[in-house]
C-alpha cells in the first residue's frame, strides 16, 4: 500500500525560563533570522513589556516595527499584510496571548515569514501549534500555519497574568486525556490516521498536570513551569501529528459550541475542562477523577463556575458534533439529544 510520506516540522529553538525575554535578539542572531523584525502585539502586553522590548531591540541592531491587534479576525489579519508588504520584514514576532500569536501564525504561514512565538500567557496551547484559530464570518477557522521557528516563554512575565488565565492552561491540558481517545476512536471506526508517539507526548503533559496539581493551584514558578512546559510540549505533539488531534477532541468542540451559545463566557481552558469531565464519562473513563483534579487546581467544574445557566450547557452539548464534521469523536455524527444531554451534565454534576 502507497502512503504518503509523513512531515514533521518542528520548533528549532525553545527557551523557558525567568527573564528569558532579553534573549530574543540573540535568538534571531543564532538563528539567522534577519535583521527587519515585525513585532505583532497586544495593547495591553505592550504597555507591560512595551519599553523593555525597544530598549532590547535598540540595543542590538536591529530595525523593527510594533503592530498592535486587539482582536483575533480573520480582516485583522488581512489588513496587516499592507504593513508586511510596506516594511518587508525579514522575522515576525508574535508577543502576547492567544490573539497576536495566532495573528502572527497566519501571516507568517501566508507569506512564508518564518515567526518567533512569545507567549505572555499559558492559558492554552496555542502558542506553539502549527495552527491558526481566527474569527471571522461568524466562525472560529483552524488555518493551518508552520510552527514557530522559535518560542520564548518568560515564566516572569506569565506568572504576572491572573491566576485564572494561568491555571486555565492546566485545563487545557487536561483535555488531551479525551481528545486522545476520540483521535483513536476516529482511527478505529473511520480510518483515520493516528501516531502513537504524538499521542503519548500529549498525554504526558496532562498526566504531567495530574501529578503537579498541588505545585499549580499554589501557583508556584514551578506549577507554572509546568503547565508552560506541558504546553509547549502539547503543541510539539500536534508538529508531530501534523493536526491537532492528539489535543482538541469532543471536549474541545463542547467548549466551542459553548462560546457560540453563551458569547465567550470563560476562558477556553476553563471550558474544555468542564467538556474533559463529561467527555470522559461517556468514554467510560474515570470521570471523578478529572473533576477532582480540576478541583484540586482551582479550575471550575460546574455551569455555576463557569457563569453560564444550565441549559447552555446543555444546548451546547446537543450541537458540539456540528462544530468540526470532520473531526470524528465520541459524540458520533449525529450528536447527543436533548435528553441525553442533560443526563450527562447531571450525573457528572455540572449541572443541578
Ligand atoms: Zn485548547
Amino acid at each position: 500500500m502507497r502512503r504518503e510520506p509523513h512531515v514533521i516540522d518542528l520548533p528549532k529553538k525553545i527557551i523557558v525560563g525567568m527573564n528569558v525575554l532579553w534573549e530574543i535578539p540573540k535568538v534571531i542572531q543564532e538563528l539567522r533570522l534577519g535583521k527587519k523584525v515585525l513585532i505583532i502585539t497586544g495593547p495591553n502586553v505592550w504597555g507591560l513589556v512595551g519599553n523593555t522590548v525597544e530598549e532590547m531591540m535598540s540595543s542590538s541592531n536591529v530595525i523593527y516595527e510594533v503592530s498592535k491587534v486587539s482582536r483575533p479576525t480573520l480582516s485583522e489579519a488581512e489588513a496587516l499584510h499592507e504593513v508586511l508588504n510596506k516594511f518587508l520584514p525579514d522575522v515576525i514576532i508574535g508577543l502576547g496571548g492567544g490573539k497576536p500569536i495566532d495573528i502572527a501564525k497566519y501571516l507568517s504561514a501566508s507569506s512564508g515569514i518564518p515567526f518567533v512565538s512569545v507567549p505572555t500567557t499559558s492559558s492554552h496551547d496555542g502558542v506553539a501549534s502549527p495552527f491558526a484559530s481566527l474569527r471571522g464570518g461568524g466562525k472560529i477557522t483552524s488555518v493551518p500555519a508552520k510552527p514557530p521557528v522559535a518560542i520564548i516563554a518568560d515564566l516572569n512575565i506569565i506568572a504576572l497574568a491572573p491566576s485564572r488565565v494561568i491555571k486555565a492552561g492546566a485545563g487545557d491540558l487536561i483535555a488531551k486525556f479525551t481528545a486522545v481517545l476520540d483521535w483513536r476512536l476516529a482511527h478505529r471506526l473511520k480510518g483515520e490516521y493516528y501516531g502513537d508517539y504524538s499521542a503519548q507526548l500529549a498525554l504526558l503533559s496532562a498526566k504531567h498536570v495530574v501529578n503537579s496539581s498541588d505545585l499549580i493551584s499554589k501557583l508556584s514558578v514551578e506549577g507554572v513551569r509546568v503547565i508552560v512546559e506541558g504546553l509547549i510540549s502539547s503543541s510539539v505533539a500536534m508538529c508531530i501529528a501534523g493536526s491537532s488531534r492528539p489535543a482538541s477532541g469532543s471536549e474541545h468542540l463542547f467548549s466551542h459550541a459553548l462560546d457560540f451559545i453563551a458569547n465567550y463566557p470563560a476562558l477556553h481552558g476553563e471550558q474544555v475542562g468542564v467538556g474533559t469531565i463529561m467527555m470522559s464519562y461517556l468514554h467510560g473513563m474515570e470521570w471523578r477523577r478529572i473533576k477532582r483534579v480540576l478541583r484540586r487546581i482551582g479550575l471550575p467544574t460546574t455551569a455555576k463556575e463557569l457563569g453560564v445557566k444550565d441549559v447552555d450547557v446543555i444546548n451546547a452539548l446537543t450541537m458540539a458534533h456540528k462544530i468540526r464534521t470532520e473531526r470524528y469523536t465520541i459524540l458520533g455524527e449525529s450528536g447527543l439529544t436533548y435528553e441525553a444531554a442533560e443526563k450527562l451534565a447531571k450525573e457528572t454534576e455540572v449541572i443541578d
